[in-house]
Parts: structure tokens; sequence; C-alpha cells
């Protein structure tokens, strides 16, 4: 059947959340339908595959839930970008800006090196602020980008002309 059909019957649009004048996607009834995640999962180990990724990158909160069982399937390890704060060992950090104001995420230096190729996987691509600065850590932490995976793909905010120079060439697949 058609994936693309499939994953988008299973997200919902909330009108007004988090605030007036937004439509928030939200991913957990396709969570909660076994044969949409195992499918959504299956496409993301085929992206992980064609990429060459040695390591699977995920994006906190939603990008550990799809990434994790990517990672476990194509045999691959999975290492959370976390919101700063959170991870207890040395980091590497990466701040950038938002609508208002602006945030920080953090990797442990320990868990990438030159050897990595490093796929990014995460639920929703908007701005692309928060996948760019991840591509910016992954870089720092030596390692190579092998691409980046989003369920989906918000197209009319730009993030993937936003992307083009930090994923230099490597391929951004929104399923
Ligand atoms: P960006 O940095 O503007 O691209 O926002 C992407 C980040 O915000 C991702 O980590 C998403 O999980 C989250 N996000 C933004 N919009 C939505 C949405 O409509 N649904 C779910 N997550 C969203």
């Amino acid at each position: 059947a058609d994936l693309s059909g499939l994953l988008l019957s299973r997200i919902r649009d909330v009108a007004d959340y988090p605030e007036p004048g937004v439509m928030f996607k939200d991913i957990t009834p396709l969570l909660a339908d076994p044969k949409a995640f195992d499918a959504l999962t299956g496409a993301l180990v085929d992206v992980a595959h064609r990429a060459g990724a040695t390591k699977v990158v995920g994006l906190e909160a939603r990008g550990f839930i799809l990434g994790a069982p990517v990672a476990v399937r194509a045999g691959l390890g999975f290492i959370p970008v976390r919101k700063a704060g959170k991870l207890p060992g040395a980091t590497l950090s990466q701040s950038y800006d938002l609508e208002y104001g602006s945030a920080e995420i953090e990797v442990h230096a320990e868990d990438l090196g030159a050897e990595d190729r490093v796929l990014v996987v995460d639920d929703v691509l908007a701005t692309g602020g928060t996948a760019e600065a991840s591509l910016q850590l992954i870089r720092r932490a030596g390692a190579e980008v092998a691409g980046l995976a989003v369920l989906m793909e918000l197209g009319f905010l730009g993030g993937r002309a936003r992307l083009e120079p930090a994923l230099a060439g490597a391929p951004l697949e929104a399923l």
C-alpha cells in the first residue's frame, strides 16, 4: 500500500497548539497503531541503509521514539541529542535562534567520532533550526553527516532550503 498515505492518515492536526495560529502535527495516533509505526520504522531503516549510516541520532523528544527502533532494527548505535542540561557526561553544545529567544542542544562528545556516518531522525521538520543545530553538532564532534530523515516536512516553512548548507549534499528524506 501507499506508505505516505498510511502515515498521513495517522497524523492528527491540532489547531492553535501550542499557541494560537499554529496547526500542530500530532504523531501519537501513528505511535498507537502498530502497523503504521512498524511501516515507518521499516522505511527509516531503509533510509539508514541507503545512506550508509553507522549511527542514528535522535532529537529530543519524538526523535527518540522514532530513532530508537530504527537503530535497533538496523543494527546501529543510538545517540540522543538532548536539550541543554540533561546529559551527565562531557558534552558539545550548540545554540540556535527561535522565533522568540534561543534554544540549546547537546550531545555526549565521546558518542561520536571520525569513524561515524550519522543519520539524524526526527518527527517534524518545521523551520529547520533544530535539525541545522544537530548537523552542526555532529560535524563539530568530528563525524560525517549521512543524512536527515523525518516523518513529515512542513514545506511552507522553508526548512529544506535553510538546511542545504548544513547538509552539504547529504540527503534529506521526508516520508
Ligand atoms: P524547527 O526547529 O522549527 O524545524 O522545529 C522542529 C522541532 O520542533 C522538531 O523537534 C519537532 O519535533 C518540533 N515541531 C515543530 N512543529 C511541530 C509539529 O507540528 N508537530 C510536532 N513537532 C513539531
